[in-house]
C-alpha cells in the first residue's frame, strides 16, 4: 500500500470541495454531485452504485478477509438561499448555495476513500455512503427504502457535521440525545368573512387566530414536564382577509422540536385540543394537520466512545471532547440510526459565518482533520488485529 501525500490529499480536497461549492444543487437534484463523487470513487478503485434513493451514491471499499462492514456517510445537497460571498468559487447557481457545508462533507469522504484504497490499514468493508436531502429530511429514508442495507450491508455508521464557532482540528460529540426531532403544523380556522365595519354579521378568524397563537405558548410552559425539552414555535400567521375585508380563513404555521416520541405526541395531542377549543369559542372550525419530518438523533454510547478514541488518534488530545449539549436543530443522519447505532461527531469550522447563513463558506482549513477522523474510525472498528 502507498501512504498518501497528504499535503497533496488536502490540496485536492480544497479543489474538489470549491468546484462542489461552485455548483450546488438542491435535494434529490444533485446529478451533477452525485456523478463527480461516483467518478472519483471509481477512480480510487471502489465498487460504485448510483442512483440509490434518487441521487445517492454508495461506494465499497473491500480489504483483507474480515466479514466485518461499517458506513461513512456524507450529505451532498445544497439549499435554496442567495449566496453572498465574494469568493472565487462562489456558486453559479442564483438562489441556490452550500451554506451548510455538505461540499465540504463531500469532499472529505471522497478524501477518506482515497486515503484508505490507497493505504488500506483495516480489515473488512467499508461503504461510503452519499446521500441526497438531507436538508428536508427525505434522502436517508429514500437510500433506506430503496434497500441501502439490503444491498450494501453495514453494522454500524458514523457521520460528521462542521461546527462553526468551534475551532478547526477540534471534534465534539455526546452519547444519548444529540439533536431533537422535527416536526411541522398547519392549523386552518375556516368562519366566515365580511365587511369590517360588520363583524358581529360573519365569523371572522383573525382574533381566533391571534387567539391560539397565544395559546399554544401554554403546551411547553404548562403541559410538558420541566425535565423534557420541547420548542411549539407559531412562525407564519396567514389570512384571506384585505384592509376593509375580515378574513373568513386563516392558517397557523409552525414547528416542533423534541427529543423523545412521548414528547412528540404529547405535543400533537396537546395542540390538538387548543386548536379545537379556541376555534369553538370564537365560532369557527379548525383543521389540524401535524407531520414528522426527521427523527431525534440518539448517538450510541460504546461507539461514541469509539469514535472520540479515533479522533485522539490524529488530533490532540485536548482537541477531543464530549462537550456539545442537546440541540434543538435536526439532521437526516438520525434516521439511518433507527436502522443501525452509530454516531454523529461535530468538527470545528473556525470562526465562520452561521450554518444557513448567506455569508457561510466551508473551512478548507479542516478537510484533512476530516478525513483523517473517518480513516481512523474505519481502522479503529475494522482493526487489522
Ligand atoms: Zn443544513
Ligand atoms: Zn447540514
Amino acid at each position: 500500500m502507498d501512504e498518501l501525500d497528504q499535503q497533496q490529499l488536502h490540496r485536492e480536497m480544497t479543489a474538489w470541495r470549491r468546484d462542489l461549492h461552485t455548483h450546488p444543487e438542491f435535494g434529490f437534484e444533485e446529478k451533477r454531485t452525485a456523478a463527480f463523487v461516483a467518478e472519483k470513487l471509481r477512480a480510487f478503485g471502489l465498487e460504485v452504485a448510483e442512483g440509490v434513493g434518487g441521487t445517492g451514491v454508495v461506494g465499497t471499499l473491500t480489504r483483507g478477509s474480515g466479514n466485518r462492514a461499517i458506513a461513512l456517510r456524507a450529505d451532498m445537497d445544497a439549499l435554496r438561499i442567495a449566496e453572498q460571498g465574494t469568493q472565487a468559487w462562489r456558486s453559479r447557481t442564483p438562489g441556490t448555495m452550500h451554506a451548510c457545508g455538505h461540499d465540504g462533507h463531500t469532499a472529505m469522504l471522497l478524501g477518506a476513500a482515497k486515503l484508505l484504497a490507497s493505504e488500506g490499514g483495516f480489515d473488512g468493508t467499508v461503504r461510503f455512503i452519499f446521500q441526497p436531502a438531507e436538508e428536508w429530511g427525505r434522502g436517508a429514508l429514500a437510500m433506506l427504502q430503496d434497500g441501502l442495507i439490503e444491498r450494501f450491508p453495514f453494522e454500524e455508521i458514523f457521520g460528521l457535521h462542521n461546527m462553526p464557532g468551534l475551532p478547526i482540528g477540534h471534534f465534539e460529540t455526546r452519547s444519548g440525545q444529540v439533536m431533537s426531532a422535527e416536526d411541522n403544523f398547519e392549523i386552518v380556522l375556516k368562519g366566515l368573512g365580511g365587511h369590517a365595519a360588520r363583524p358581529h354579521a360573519g365569523r371572522e378568524t383573525l382574533v381566533a387566530a391571534c387567539a391560539l397563537v397565544v395559546n399554544l405558548q401554554t403546551i411547553v410552559s404548562r403541559r410538558l414536564s420541566p425535565a423534557d425539552i420541547g420548542v411549539v414555535s407559531v412562525t407564519e400567521l396567514i389570512t384571506d382577509g384585505t384592509r376593509n375585508a375580515l378574513p373568513g380563513l386563516a392558517r397557523v404555521l409552525g414547528d416542533c422540536r423534541s427529543f423523545r416520541p412521548q414528547v412528540s405526541a404529547a405535543i400533537e395531542a396537546e395542540m390538538r385540543r387548543i386548536a379545537e377549543g379556541t376555534a369553538q369559542a370564537y365560532n369557527v372550525a379548525a383543521e389540524v394537520t401535524y407531520t414528522r419530518e426527521f427523527v431525534p438523533l440518539i448517538n450510541d454510547a460504546a461507539l461514541v466512545d469509539e469514535a472520540l478514541a479515533a479522533a485522539r488518534t490524529v488530533l490532540a488530545d485536548d482537541a477531543v471532547g464530549v462537550a456539545v449539549e442537546p440541540m434543538t436543530a435536526s439532521e437526516d443522519f438520525a434516521r439511518f440510526l433507527t436502522e443501525v447505532p452509530g454516531c454523529f461527531v461535530f468538527m470545528g469550522n473556525g470562526n465562520s459565518a452561521p450554518l444557513h447563513n448567506p455569508a457561510y463558506d466551508f473551512n478548507d482549513a479542516g478537510l484533512l482533520h476530516g478525513a483523517r477522523f473517518h480513516a481512523a474510525v474505519v481502522r479503529r472498528r475494522l482493526g487489522v488485529g
